[in-house]
């Protein structure tokens, strides 16, 4: 392909994109596919000779195409969202024109010196400490692929801030802490470090937030026994119900034992909220802001910006460096031998890095902190819609305190000869399994998803808001298809009568 070529095969990429947007929300959310149904389509080995483009082109909307599941469809209530903004898009298509591995500043300066600005800005918008600035000097920023990978990244970093402090402690006596609730980045990141794990509880009555009271207990017991607890991952909005750790009591107890111990704050989802005052103290940011070690919120779950973009801030960049410097002489230059400018290879686990400021950049321009702002009290709003069609509801209940923009709930029919719950009277199996029931039913739907989760062994579907172009009335759509599935679940499984 010529830059002529590329020329007319860009414009017609723009249209189709257009149009698909244009028509996404007739489309199912979800392809009515079979794992293997792709390869089947596909020839088993490359073309000898190359194809014209105009034909790989109408492949991939014929054959691949179809076959996604939709996330940025306006009926798309799973998992999380992930961002998807026309912004974002350009700032990819520009940025993988100039597609260097900036892995260091002399690679590429202005993608280097664009992320230390963006990740400023962005410390900003979501009102952390100074301290996290790259214009601090000392703590600073920088994109990563995934908050698994910001977590990983953190307690790397903390085993070796951990071990050059504490020299004579063997790995085995290390333990990493994670909640009953943190996502399974923590146990990955010990699992991938070779570090045992302790999992702390999360209680229903706490609203599945760790408190202040647990983590004490459990550095007591540790402590005693000779261990040496060195990071806590705690979350703020986790992904099952979108629960805070009480920060504010967890940063009290941190500092009264005095242990050395790493915060890491992952609030991949609900930290854009951040960018909203009213947030802050649900957030616990003033404990954050004046404790945790590292932070990390995506980008491209809540916050406007295509995958991949994850951040992570650190309080001193020095951690990062003490870990994950390894400079072989090829990579040495005068500007990081000076100390004058970030090697962000030093701040990942990688080499080479994708220039992602840039969307970030067009991003943040382009809405500005209004348009965060007015994006999560949108989203914020729906799901108060959504919460109240729930407490009106006879079949539904919500399990857990909704957060943000994200609630869960589960089918508890009111019974209509006693006027009370069934939880009331039906055992916790039998329930679970009605709701299990629920869910496959909802699942089997191509016009809606959402997806299922379980809170200290009760089973419940979850409704996470976020697509930029969901309605009230997608969200009256779901509720009244949930109350249809909900029914027929009921009858289907003899709660009710025919
Ligand atoms: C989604 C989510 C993650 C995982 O994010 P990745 O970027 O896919 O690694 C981690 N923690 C929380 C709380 C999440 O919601």
């Amino acid at each position: 392909m010529d830059i002529e070529q590329f020329r007319k095969a860009g414009y017609q990429a723009i249209d189709n994109i257009c149009d698909h947007f244009y028509n996404l929300q007739n489309l199912p959310v979800r392809p009515d596919v079979e794992p293997g149904f792709l390869a089947k389509s596909l020839p088993d080995a490359p073309p000898e000779k190359g194809e014209d483009f105009q034909l790989i082109a109408d492949d991939y909307h014929k054959v691949i195409l179809p076959g996604m599941t939709y996330w940025p469809h306006p009926s798309f209530f799973g998992y999380f969202p992930t961002a998807c903004t026309f912004e974002a898009i350009l700032g990819d298509l520009y940025a993988s024109s100039v597609p260097n591995p900036g892995f260091n500043w002399a690679a590429s300066p202005a993608a280097t010196e664009l992320e230390m600005v963006v990740m400023d800005w962005l410390a900003k918008l979501f009102h952390l400490s100074p301290d996290f600035l790259n214009s601090s000097g000392i703590g600073g920023g920088a994109l990563q692929t995934t908050a698994s990978d910001s977590a990983l990244i953190a307690v790397v970093a903390a085993r070796s801030k951990y071990q050059k402090n504490h020299p004579d402690i063997p790995i085995e006596k290390m333990i990493v802490y994670v909640t009953s609730q943190t996502h399974s980045l923590g146990a990955k990141a010990a699992l991938v470090l070779g570090v045992q794990v302790r999992t702390l509880e999360a209680t229903t009555e706490d609203d599945f937030g760790l408190r202040g009271a647990t983590l004490a207990a459990a550095l007591k017991e540790d402590i005693d026994m000779g261990l040496h607890p060195f990071v806590l991952v705690g979350t703020v909005g986790t992904t099952s119900s979108g629960a805070v750790d009480n920060i504010t009591e967890i940063v009290q107890t941190l500092k009264s034992v005095d242990r050395d111990v790493w915060l890491h704050i992952d609030a991949a989802w609900a930290g854009i909220a951040l960018s909203c005052p009213e947030y802050h103290d649900w957030a616990h940011l003033k404990a954050i802001n004046e404790y945790a070690h590292s932070f990390c919120t995506n980008l491209h779950k809540w916050g406007l910006t295509n995958f991949d973009a994850s951040t992570l801030w650190v309080r001193n960049r020095r951690w990062l460096n003490d870990a994950l410097d390894v400079t072989p002489e090829f990579l040495r230059t005068a500007q990081g031998d000076a100390g004058t400018a970030i090697d962000y290879r030093n701040w990942h686990l990688a080499l080479g890095r994708k220039f992602r400021s840039l969307k970030v950049w067009f991003v943040l321009r382009a809405y500005g902190t209004e348009g965060f702002q007015k994006m999560v009290r949108r989203h914020v709003n729906l799901n108060e819609k959504f919460i109240d069609l729930v407490k009106s509801s006879n079949l539904l209940t919500l399990v857990a305190t909704p957060s943000l923009s994200l609630s869960v709930f589960r089918l508890d029919p009111v019974d209509t000869t006693s006027g009370e719950r069934r939880s009331r009277s039906a055992t916790a199996d039998a329930l679970n399994t009605l709701n299990v029931q629920l869910h496959k039913r909802l699942s089997s739907r191509s016009d809606v998803w959402l997806t299922q989760t379980s809170l200290n062994g009760t089973f419940c579907v979850r409704l996470a808001i976020g697509s930029t172009n969901t309605e009230e009335k997608h969200i009256d759509h779901v509720f009244k298809l949930i109350c249809e599935e909900s029914e027929a679940t009921l009858k289907a499984e003899k709660w009710l009568k025919d």
